[in-house]
This record gives structure tokens, sequence and C-alpha cells, in this order.
């Protein structure tokens, strides 16, 4: 055998061992793969973004509004414009345990008269004492001449003190984090990290072994609230991997040092670092980032009850693919506003029946315009609508929530 024929054959050799120990780790990661998918479908049931009927009050809920006082203030952020408001029960009794992930509603006497309703997540685990929530000042938008700042949450950093006392409804929402084991992943962006700061913190209190993935988009760390404790958390949990990720880091700031990765949380990214695991996400932040994200995880092969969300503003961003209630309105419908002696075809392409209104010089009082707050409640004295996604705030019967509901039927309004 000449010397190149023994070359190649050594050759060969190697390349099969090497093949043969892919193969078998290849193998092993595909076992444990389908195993911890075969777990994930047995709980699917749980896990699938819950109907409506699904979520009852947390026992020992309260109705309307409870008294809170606020106990303490923390400023998260380097820059002020986030701070945290520790709430305490006026009457001293324990405190239903809410579902990670879900919000409080503010009901806010303005001393410049009238009310206002504001909803702001949980951003802690949940205790029997104190609920905590963590609200970020909205100035006013630059550019737009004359515009006032954010009304509540200039009202929370300017006005509200320790001893404040705050009228507030009991926890509610959709979106939360699941007890079953499966591996998470928790995207944020900006405030949109208070829902998935509570996620995180159950978690790492109750379920240690769970691996968990954090990654959170800002521009630069002057923006990054809560950094100190993500941070220990981080170094105390071995199954916790944090991420940071800054889309305009300051001069100063150095990858691998401040943060982790330049730029803003990608599909790309997710792909590059997360092994091959049947993980459930959960994505909070501003619109355009959750529509790339959920777009991104359903082109990668992401199932739908994998995909969780929520938008802190406007229910405008919506499902490709929409799971629930499809179906075709009839072209013929009437909507009928009775109270301002309006009535007008419907327009399939109007959004939901708050704009149809809105577009119709109908005033309506509305605040989160995406079925949480319950401010746009009106009263239906005939027909019916329906709802493309289940509300967070349960209308009593009679009523219905117009920021996100369209007509099935010919309607009237109390409008
Ligand atoms: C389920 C849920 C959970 C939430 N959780 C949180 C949370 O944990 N933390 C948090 O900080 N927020 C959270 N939010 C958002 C919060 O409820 C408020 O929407 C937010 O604080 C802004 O309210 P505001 O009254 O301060 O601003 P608004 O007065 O409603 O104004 C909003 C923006 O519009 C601008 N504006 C004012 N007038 C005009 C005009 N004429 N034209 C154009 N722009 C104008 C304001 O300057 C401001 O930037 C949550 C929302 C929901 C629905």
């Amino acid at each position: 055998m000449s010397a190149l024929s023994l070359f190649a054959l050594i050759t060969l050799a190697i390349l099969l061992q090497v093949a043969v120990f892919l193969g078998y780790r290849f193998s092993r990661h595909w076992q444990r793969y389908r195993q911890l998918e075969d777990a994930a479908q047995e709980t699917a049931v749980d896990t699938a973004i819950p109907t409506a009927e699904k979520v009852s009050p947390p026992p020992g809920a309260w109705r309307d509004t409870r008294k809170f006082r606020v106990a303490e203030r923390v400023v998260e952020s380097p820059d002020g414009s986030v701070c945290s408001f520790h709430l305490t029960p006026e009457d001293g009794l324990p405190l239903p345990a809410f579902l990670p992930g879900q919000f409080l509603t503010f009901e806010l006497d303005m001393p410049e008269g009238g009310k206002l309703i504001r909803c702001y997540s949980l951003s802690d685990t949940p205790r029997a004492d104190r609920y905590r929530v963590s609200i970020k000042r909205l100035p006013a938008p630059p550019g737009r001449g004359l515009l006032p700042p954010g009304r509540s949450s200039t009202h929370f950093h300017d006005r509200v003190a320790v001893g404040s006392t705050l009228n507030v409804r009991a926890p509610a929402g959709h979106f939360y984090i699941g007890p079953e084991a499966a591996p998470v992943v928790l995207i944020a962006g900006g405030i949109g990290i208070t829902p998935l700061m509570s996620m995180l913190e159950w978690c790492l209190e109750n379920q240690p072994e769970r691996e968990v993935w954090l990654f959170y988009g800002v521009r630069n760390g002057r923006e990054l609230a809560m950094r100190e404790r993500l941070e220990s958390q981080a170094s105390r949990y071995a199954n916790f991997h944090l991420q940071f990720c800054f889309s305009d880091p300051l001069p100063e700031e150095t990858a691998g040092r401040d943060f982790h990765h330049a730029g803003r949380v990608s599909l790309d990214l997710l792909r590059m670092l997360l092994p091959l695991k049947p993980y459930h996400f959960y994505i909070c932040g501003p619109g355009p980032m959750m529509a790339a994200m959920v777009a991104g995880l359903e082109d990668w092969g992401v199932p739908d009850a994998r995909i969780h969300f929520e938008a802190f503003g406007p229910a405008s961003f919506k499902r490709r693919q929409p799971t629930s209630a499809t179906e075709a309105p009839d072209p013929d419908i009437v909507v009928t506003f009775a109270r301002s002696g309006v009535q007008v075809p419907w327009r399939p392409g109007a959004g939901s029946l708050l704009d149809f209104a809105e577009q119709e010089g109908i005033n309506v009082d509305s605040s989160c315009r995406g079925g949480a707050c319950g401010t746009c409640r009106t009263t239906l004295s005939a027909g019916e609508v329906v709802y493309h996604q289940p509300p967070d705030y349960d209308p009593e019967p009679g009523t219905c929530l117009l920021c996100v509901c369209t007509p099935k039927t010919n309607v009237t309004l109390e409008a």
C-alpha cells in the first residue's frame, strides 16, 4: 500500500469516527428534544393562550377598587425615567396571589379634576403584603409642537409620594407564565420588562431548575431598569441566561462589559444563541418589535401556542394568522349609535367599533385601546359583537368593549 493510500485510509477512518460521534450526539439531542416536546404537548392545554373564560379572578380578589398606600418609591434606571411604587393595602388584609405577568388597573383622581384609568403590570413575584408596579415617565413626543407629556405617568412620577393613597382594581390579564417546567425565553423591549420581571422572579423563586433566558433591549445603559437585580440573579442561578441588547450604546459603554450585544433583540440573535429546544416565548415591548419577533418566530416554526405577547398600547398588533374568531362579517351590517342618533353601515376596514365610532365623530371615553382597562365599555342594546382576542377586562352582560370588538350582526350601542 502506498503512503498516499494509507493517508487516505486514515483520513477516512477519522472522518467515519467523527460522523459516528456527531450522529450519536445528534440522536441524543433529538431524543431529549422529543422528550421535552412531548412534555410540552401534555401541558399544551394549560400553556396555550387562554380564553377569557379560563382566567378567573384570583381567590380573595376584590370587586371594584381597593385602597392602597404607597409604602416605598424606588428609582430603577440611571436616567430616572422608571420608578417602582410598592403598594400595601389600607385594610391590612392579605393580598390575593396574582399570576406572574398580570397587571393592576388604577382609577386616578386627577388634581385638575376628572378620573383617569390606566393599567400597570405587576413587576414582582406575588407577595401577601405588597404589590409592586414600575412606571416609565412618558415625555411629550418630540417635534410635534406643544403636546402634553403622559398624564398618568407624569402624575405618578411627580405627585404620587410615599403615603399617597390610590384606588386599585384587582389583578387581571391573560398574559402570564404557566407553572410547567418547559424552558422559557423572555423578550423585553424598554418598559416591557415589567411583566417579564415578575415572571422571571417567580420562576427563579419557585422553579430554580427551570431554564430561563431574558433578552432585554434598550437604547443604552441609562435606560436599563433593574440592572443590579438582574445581574445578581444571573450570577446566582446557573439556569438563568441574561442578555442585554443596546441599540445605541453610549460612547463609554463596551460590549462584553456593559452589555452583551450591540443592536436590537433579533431573531438572528435568538437563533444563534438558543439550543434546539421547545421553548415558550413571552414578549412585551413596542409594537414594531413585537410584530417583528412574533412573525420571525412563526417563520422559524415555533407553534402559536408557544408564542405569548402583550402590548401596552393599542391592540393594533395582531398575529398574521389569527387563531380565533376569524368568521367573515356580514357585509350589510348596520351600526346604530342610539344616544347620538347616528345610524351607519359598518365598514369592515374601519378597525374596531371604537375606531369606527371616532371616524363617525362619536366621542367614547377610552384609555388602553387593548381590552384591558374597561374604559370604553358600552351598553349593547341589540345585536352581537365578536372579539378577535379575548379581552382582559370582563365586560358585564349586555355591554361590550368597543376597542377590541367588531359587529357580528346589526348592533345598537348606547353611545
Ligand atoms: C396591560 C398593560 C400593562 C401596562 N404596564 C405598564 C407598566 O408596567 N409600566 C408602564 O410604564 N406602562 C405600562 N402600561 C402603559 C400605561 O398603562 C400607560 O398607557 C402609560 O403610562 C401612558 O399613560 P399616560 O397617561 O402617562 O400617557 P397619555 O396621557 O395616555 O399619553 C400617551 C403619550 O401620548 C402623548 N400625547 C399626549 N397628547 C397627545 C396628542 N394630542 N397627540 C399625540 N400624542 C399625544 C403623551 O405625551 C404621551 O407620550 C401598560 C398598559 C397596559 C394596557
